[in-house]
């Protein structure tokens, strides 16, 4: 099975348009376009569009699943705001006002536990902590690895793309190194039958975070196990001009242009 797997959205309709043209095009293992959607939450937050972006994800029907992000949890106040910055609270707190019944409906359905398809498991943060946890070392990966049962396991919630390799221990075993973190590669796919588990995150489509402004994305063939991590530019000015009429914070709508 070809999936498409996104993850933090963050309600930016151009983007996230951008990267579903780009993996329909895209020559992936001699093929173009996928069968389902992974998505891997906070579809809304930061962003001006959050109920386009839903609905665009409402659309896929049966071919898409998504869990819950802290943002989609702190929009429908399962998270207290308090635990975000004032500029991400802000956003939260517009987000809530633009939300239609059916977006609010479709966030309030989202798992907050790590979905299991096959050799994945899908979570937003970890498996441990599946809303909060950021996992930005290959230390915290390793404490993961006795929280998911799976070879792999796709997460977002950084917005930084990254691959921990990591071998594979008795879980009796502790206190060893085993995880190491790798930079995604843009020019070649991923052979994810290479023993080790592995810890994958997409980046984010709708505000990248490792100073590369391009939305980011994955594909996956699920029977091959191959994956390919995806880049692409687009017209970020269009999102950031329909902040500035929301009114949403600048430093916001600044680092759509930087990827920070
Ligand atoms: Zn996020």
């Amino acid at each position: 099975m070809r999936v498409l797997v996104l993850s933090d959205i963050h309600a930016n309709l151009t983007a996230l348009e951008t990267v579903l043209a780009d993996a329909e095009q895209f020559n992936f293992l001699g093929g173009t376009g996928f069968e389902q959607v992974w998505c891997l939450g906070d579809v809304v937050g930061y962003g001006p569009d959050p109920n386009e972006c839903v609905e665009r994800l409402r659309a896929f029907g049966d071919d898409h699943l998504c869990v819950a992000g802290n943002h989609d949890w702190a929009v429908l106040g399962n998270l207290p705001v308090d635990d975000f910055n004032a500029e991400a609270r802000r956003a939260v707190v517009w987000t809530r006002e633009q939300l239609t019944p059916e977006s609010r409906a479709y966030l309030k359905g989202l798992p907050a536990e790590p979905l299991v398809r096959g050799d994945f498991t899908i979570t937003h943060a970890s498996p441990r902590h599946p809303v909060w946890e950021y996992m930005v070392s290959p230390f915290i990966a390793q404490e993961n690895l006795a929280h998911f049962d799976t070879q792999s396991c796709l997460v977002g919630h950084t917005h930084v793309p990254v691959i921990f390799h990591c071998r594979r221990q008795q879980r009796a075993v502790e206190n060893t190194e085993v995880c190491r973190a790798l930079t995604p590669s843009y020019k070649q796919s991923v052979d994810l039958t290479n023993g080790h588990r592995l810890i994958i995150n997409p980046g984010s489509v709708g505000q990248p975070r490792d100073s590369n402004p391009r939305a980011a994305y994955a594909l996956l063939d699920t029977e091959a196990n191959i994956l390919r991590f995806r880049r692409v530019a687009y017209p970020y000015e269009l999102t950031q001009s329909r902040m500035r009429a929301a009114k949403l914070p600048d430093r916001l709508i600044a680092r759509l242009a930087y990827g920070w």
